[in-house]
């Protein structure tokens, strides 16, 4: 089947055309700047050199007209028309307590995800208009919504429960749900079957490390806990988000430097992390250079962020009572082999032994610890657009 997998953003939309068969990807690419001056398609077909079109996209709409015309047009496409397509699959934010597995979307399904966009009021409402549209566009295609908080709906309350007034759950549903499920789900699957062993049987923690990252404990293929909250805010310290404070910094911050509300929470999302820590950049590749350079503020930034992310490691292994393995993924975990080694170093206590011979690769499965280490680390590539694939078929088929 050929699966069209969808990830709206609220100005940007991704797009992968995937043979289930395979699981190759035939064409993808990515729309730019939709809603904003200067918007382009970046189109890539397997095989293929990278087309880049400057074109108007006011809405989502266009956007994906364009990814439909470029999917079918006539010399660079990979269909010759959209009954190719047997299927969609969304990614969707956030499916609050309501979605703990993807589902078909219909009318309902529609309106529940609507329901979850006090939750995730910058992700939720792009999500559902690239449903929108390409419900417009195809018509009659089967579409599935695949969402970043099913995979923890497995979190026992203990996990998920504030310190707070116990009313504002009830209320308000105010309680951890976590993000990047489709990725633990995805690296924590492809871990148990590199090494040979049933998931049931195994303690993971997963390091999801990219702009945006967290962690989570999974216990016999379930999460049990993660580092993102009510919002992708909370956790470890990101590119621009601060992750973990102190929420009375919140009110301090705004008396003294004259802002209201939503302006501390714009400097905590988009201005904070190691960008706030750093002063100068958000990414690791520069952070890195910097810190052979001996540019301390790099180093002041890399040093916080490690140090967070060991205790939140550390932690998840109290909270597993062990592990097996851990993993890192994304951006920073699959390429970066220095954030690994600072991690499985401050980590010896619990039995992780690093090789730093075989630490040394970018972007490949691999093992990464001695053949003696009690604890097996990992590098595993994330795939999500595959996973949402996986399910799309499942379910469409059923
Ligand atoms: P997201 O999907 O959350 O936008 P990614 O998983 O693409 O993020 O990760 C992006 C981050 O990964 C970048 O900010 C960058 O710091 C980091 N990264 C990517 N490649 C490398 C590399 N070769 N070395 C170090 N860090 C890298």
């Amino acid at each position: 089947m050929n699966i069209l997998v969808i990830n709206c953003g609220s100005s940007s939309l991704k797009f992968q055309l995937i043979d289930s068969g395979t699981e190759n990807v035939t064409a993808k690419g990515l729309c730019e700047r939709i809603g904003i001056e200067g918007s382009r398609i970046v189109y890539n077909k397997e095989g293929q050199a990278k087309i880049t079109t400057e074109t108007p996209m006011p809405t989502h709409k266009e956007a994906i007209a364009l990814v439909l015309s470029s999917l079918t047009d006539a010399q660079n496409g990979v269909i010759t028309s959209l009954k190719e397509i047997d299927a969609v699959g969304h990614r969707v934010v956030h499916g609050g307590e309501k979605f703990k597995s993807s589902t078909i979307i219909n009318e309902e399904v529609l309106k529940a995800i609507e329901e979850c966009n006090d939750l995730a009021p910058l992700h939720n409402p792009a999500n559902l208009i690239g449903i929108n549209a390409c419900q417009e566009l195809m018509p009659g295609t089967p579409m599935v919504a695949v969402f970043d908080t099913a995979f923890h709906q497995t979190m026992p309350e203990k996990a998920f429960i504030y310190g707070i007034p116990y009313k504002y759950y009830e209320k308000y549903k105010v309680r951890r749900y976590g993000f990047h499920g489709t990725s633990h789900s995805y690296v924590s699957h492809r871990a148990a079957e590199i090494l040979g062993k049933p998931i049931e049987d195994l303690k993971i923690i997963v390091c999801h490390l990219g702009n945006g990252a967290s962690v989570c404990a999974i216990e016999g293929g379930k999460s049990i806990d993660t580092s993102m909250g009510l919002t992708p805010l909370e956790g470890l310290i990101m590119g621009t988000r601060s992750g973990d404070i102190d929420p009375a910094i919140i009110d301090f911050i705004a008396q003294k430097e004259n802002l209201d509300l939503q302006g501390v929470m714009n400097v905590l999302n988009k201005e904070s992390g190691v960008l706030g820590i750093s002063t100068f950049t958000s990414d690791f590749r520069d952070l890195e250079e910097g810190m052979k350079k001996g540019d301390p503020n790099a180093l002041r930034a890399m040093e916080v962020f490690a140090y967070h992310l060991i205790k939140y490691v550390g932690s998840y292994i109290a909270a597993l009572n062990g592990v097996d393995v851990i993993i890192f993924t994304a951006g920073l975990g699959e390429n970066d082999s220095y954030i690994r080694q600072v991690v499985c170093d401050g980590l010896t206590c619990a039995g992780v032994k690093l090789d730093p011979v075989k630490n040394n690769v970018r972007g490949v499965e691999a093992i990464v610890t001695t053949d003696d280490s009690t604890v097996t680390a990992m590098v595993i590539p994330t795939n999500e657009e595959v996973m949402i694939a996986r399910d799309t078929v499942k379910l469409v088929t059923k």
